[in-house]
């Protein structure tokens, strides 16, 4: 049993703080990885606060988890001490259904076991990267060919880039295709970078006209600001997919319109308040589709990674100690961050 300094909440209430959590030894197949760097989540918050109503306490978020490998099991092949690994959100699958089958592991027919808070679908709690120190599954283990100084900027690509890379990939963003990002977040900021990357042309929508100057440095073709009536009237009936990162309840209407016939708006915030439904005849007067993307499977995580490296995309980040994990709650409650905050895990001594 491995030992580990830690950050946890111990109920919905309480701030987190430091705690101790115990690794298995690693296995034959398993990875120990010290922690160096760790990006701070929205779903980290959620789970904290246990805001989804589904927390394990005490929990240990984080879920952007990078840094080097310092053991691994006598039937690890990929992977050998002093490599760079990453862990993002899952951890295990059952490995037999037909989505695990198809790398999809995300979709498991059985439940994921997620990096933390693993037992929603049943089994050990986990805890997460809010630490020294996680063993993980060599088959759920990331490789990274960034470069070392680029590390903690990469953390974030582990959540917050397959999140957006995912369905930007399945839905076709490439040369030629007309792609809306709405909102400039965490998600948002990398959906705009790969969508560039994949060579769409790249329409940011965002309420913010401060934001126009900042999505264009970051990728965009064209900043449209939402609450301006002529600016989304000119972009009606155009677009062959739109990825919506916007987490609270709004008008999808607003975005289905935008699309043109056979486009699709996939949604990849979590409101706590549902959306109001769409009007059904912005949907079949055009074949438009409104659809649901989370994650990505460990392949495709590998693959968005590499994709990352080659094109030299990384999030923006603010490092900040574990100590202001709380501070850093706050703010990003309030959208005061560019575009992520990552944990320097040295800070937890
Ligand atoms: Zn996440
Ligand atoms: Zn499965």
């Amino acid at each position: 049993m491995i030992k580990s300094k830690a950050y946890a909440a111990q109920n919905a209430t309480s701030d987190l703080a430091p705690f101790e959590v115990h690794r298995r030894d690693p296995g034959a197949d398993d990875v120990q990885i010290e922690i160096q760097y760790c990006g701070v989540c929205h779903s980290d918050l959620h789970t904290a606060r246990g805001e989804w109503h589904n927390t394990i306490y005490p929990t240990v978020p984080g879920h952007e988890i990078v840094g080097r490998v310092v053991c691994v099991g006598e039937q690890v092949r990929n992977f050998k001490v002093g490599d760079l690994a990453g862990v993002g959100c899952m951890v295990d699958s059952c490995g037999h259904c037909y989505s695990c089958a198809d790398g999809e592991e995300q979709y498991c027919e059985n439940g994921f076991t997620g990096t933390y808070n693993g037992p929603v679908f049943g089994g050990e709690n986990t805890y997460g990267g809010y630490s020294q120190t996680i063993v993980v599954k060599e088959s759920f283990v990331l490789r990274i060919k960034h470069g070392e100084k680029d590390l903690a900027s990469v953390a974030p690509l582990l959540c917050a880039g397959i999140t957006t890379y995912s369905p930007l990939r399945h839905w076709g963003a490439g040369p030629g295709k007309k792609v809306g990002i709405v909102g400039l977040g965490g998600l948002g900021h990398m959906g705009v970078k790969i969508a560039h990357a994949m060579q769409a042309h790249v329409v940011l929508f965002t309420t913010s006209a401060s934001k126009i100057a900042d999505g264009k440095r970051l990728g965009a073709d064209e900043v449209c600001v939402s609450t301006n009536r002529e600016q989304m009237a000119a972009q009606a009936n155009q677009f062959d997919f739109i990825l919506n990162t916007v987490a609270a309840s709004h008008n999808l209407d607003t975005y289905l319109q935008l699309l043109k016939r056979d486009g699709t708006m996939t949604l990849v915030g979590a409101p706590a308040e549902p959306h109001p439904s769409p009007g059904v005849f912005n949907l079949i007067f055009k074949r438009r589709q409104l659809a649901g993307s989370l994650i990505g499977g460990i392949r495709e995580t590998q693959e968005m990674l590499d994709f990352c490296a080659q094109h030299e995309i990384v999030s923006d980040i603010e490092m900040i100690r574990m100590d202001y994990i709380n501070t850093a709650y706050e703010r990003m409650l309030k959208s005061d961050v560019k575009y992520r905050f990552v944990i320097d895990m040295a800070s937890l001594g």
